[in-house]
């Protein structure tokens, strides 16, 4: 018992101290619109923003993909994690005390997992460093950097480390029950035959991989000689990603924030080098393509990507492939083009800071580097023209702002030598099938919402919303009657409830009760949008609802009369209903 108050006050005292608008800005672009809060939603993909925040009512809410809720509920769903370890994560963050022991048994076990990795993971990364630092085992590894010039600071800074040429070296270090851990997070593998471990990363340089928290989730290790694989990082794990992990991000998170965008290089070095001339908004890939997470993961922050294109063909194809992904993303994105021969970290070494920003201010934005590289294939024309057209159409047609896509088509027009008209028609009959489907999806959407609500729901909704003490007067006079919309009756039964339970409440408190259910859905968008009644008007609705009421329960009754064949009850009500002055 005292554990869930001291939970219920971690709870409460979060609430008040978190402001949503500002925990929710750290991950996604918000800008103010009118009382609220607008941005690309983080949960799914659209072009214009439909993600709510408001501040008066610390709550968010899609429009598109009708996510939505608390501090709590955000931080579930951005990071994937459960109830508990959200008010553990945001607990830490912002420094409110917790009672330990909160999650459920699996919970407890995945969160204490993850732990363990980590922790053993900052062990392994302390002792490569320290071999790098001031080991004799550790000469060939300061050699490479030295010969790479990469610099003490930075080699502090990223911790960056060397694991010599041994089978046993981490594997002895580690004893009893970190083995097994260890083995757990991949930097040991247990022997085929006979007993024990042996080391996975040897005669390389090592660089660990921080999350935003600059916490050790994996490695990436480096070969000094000309053996093979080049690179090799650490396997997946619960805390190792690679296809949602990027290099560097820890650390170029707030230059690109205040710049507004991240150059993305292949390349540990690469990163290093350019931070060691000063220049902090990069970040690198694990040795994977591009993912859609990768590129949601740095929309939080930037409003341009530039892809540093490596001139190689896997390097080229690599870039080719993430045009639709930036596209689908809704991130602009550039291409730099550095000179044949050279990678970020030559070019850097050997133009300075100077020669890259030259390289960075041209930058050419990708789909312009699409279609040339696409032309410059050649070939006969008209093969080659109707080449391009097969790869282009679905890019054209996944971009659904109509003005980018007539921009992008003229675009096509002019670089290949076909007419709009042509590439329009094109697009019409590739689109045909699709646009059905997307009318049908438009209209359902269209009839789901709560605009599409009809009659009394919606007002009588808004005015509790706005006034919750209305539901005194609303319960009396039996005003459930108007409604007709099965959520706002859940709703509205709801706030009954809470009413008999405690006569004061809001409308944040209903909320709670449903977050989760598509009720909640309702109730949040219905909080979104600006009260209709003003204080004052507040009298003069109820005095309205109430005739409606009564002007409802006549009718029905009449219907009910006729149904019935009651004609004696149906005269009565008729000449009642004269009485009051309604029109038969
Ligand atoms: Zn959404």
């Amino acid at each position: 018992m005292i554990l869930m108050d001291s939970y219920q006050s971690a709870k409460e005292t979060l609430k008040n101290a978190v402001n949503i608008v500002d925990l929710i800005g750290q991950y996604v672009q918000l800008k103010k619109a009118g009382q609220n809060h607008i941005g690309l939603c983080p949960f799914h993909s659209e072009k214009d923003p439909s993600f709510t925040v408001s501040g008066a009512k610390q709550m968010f809410h899609c429009f598109g993909c009708k996510k939505g809720g608390d501090i709590f509920g955000f931080w579930m769903e951005y990071h994937k994690v459960s109830f508990p370890q959200a008010l553990e994560d945001l607990a830490e963050k912002y420094h409110v005390p917790m009672p330990k022991g909160t999650f459920d048994p699996a919970e407890k076990k995945t969160k204490e997992l993850k732990d363990v990795l980590l922790q053993i993971n900052e062990t392994a990364a302390g002792y490569f460093h320290d071999l790098l630092m001031s080991s004799k085992k550790g000469t060939p590894g300061r050699n490479y950097f030295e010969k790479r010039s990469i610099p003490k600071e930075i080699i502090m800074e990223f911790k960056l480390g060397y694991a010599p040429n041994a089978w046993d070296n981490l594997s002895g270090h580690f004893k009893g029950q970190d083995l097994a851990k260890a083995a757990e997070a991949g930097l040991i593998i247990p022997r085929e035959k006979g007993r024990g471990y042996y080391d996975r990363f040897r005669g390389r340089v090592v660089f660990p991989i921080f999350n935003i928290k600059s916490q050790v989730i994996g490695f990436g290790a480096r070969v000094l000689d000309h053996s093979l694989p080049k690179y090799l990082n650490s396997p997946e794990t619960p805390i190792f990603q690679k296809g949602k992990t990027l290099y560097g991000l820890h650390s170029a998170v707030q230059k690109a924030r205040e710049q507004q965008r991240l150059v993305i290089v292949e390349g540990y070095t690469d990163v290093l080098a350019l931070r060691k001339h000063g220049f902090s908004e990069v970040v690198a890939t694990l040795g994977t393509a591009l993912t859609k997470d990768h590129i949601r993961l740095m929309k939080g922050y930037i409003k341009e990507a530039l892809v540093v294109f490596d001139s190689d063909t896997a390097g080229r194809t690599a870039t080719m492939k993430s045009l639709p992904l930036f596209l689908a993303e809704g991130l602009p994105a550039k291409v730099m083009i550095l000179p044949d021969n050279d990678d970020p970290d030559t070019f850097v070494n050997k133009h300075g800071l100077a020669g890259f920003n030259a390289l960075l201010d041209r930058a050419v934005p990708m789909f312009d580097f699409y279609l040339d590289f696409k032309v410059s294939k050649g070939g006969e024309m008209i093969e080659n023209q109707i080449e391009i057209l097969k790869d282009i159409i679905p890019i054209l047609l996944s971009l659904e702002n109509a003005a980018q896509q007539s921009f992008y088509i003229q675009r096509v027009a002019a670089k290949i030598g076909v007419a709009e008209a042509g590439i329009m028609r094109e697009l019409r009959r590739w689109n045909d099938p699709r646009n059905e489907a997307d009318k049908k999806r438009a209209l359902r959407e269209r009839l789901n919402s709560s605009q599409a609500i009809a009659g009394d729901d919606m007002p009588l909704l808004n005015l509790l919303i706005h006034h919750p003490a209305a539901i005194r007067d609303l319960v009396c006079f039996n005003c459930k009657i108007l409604l007709s919309h099965p959520l706002v009756i859940e709703i509205f039964d709801q706030m009954v409830d809470l009413y008999k339970e405690k006569t004061s409440f809001s409308a944040a408190d209903i909320l709670e009760k449903m977050e989760t259910k598509p009720a909640g859905q309702y109730l949040r968008e219905a909080m979104l949008a600006p009260s209709i009644y003003s204080e004052t008007m507040v009298e003069q609705a109820l005095k309205e609802f109430e005739d409606r009421v009564l002007k409802k329960s006549l009718n029905d009754s009449i219907v009910k009369a006729r149904q019935d064949g009651d004609l004696e009850s149906l005269n009565r009500i008729l000449k009642l209903k004269k009485v009051k002055g309604q029109p038969v």
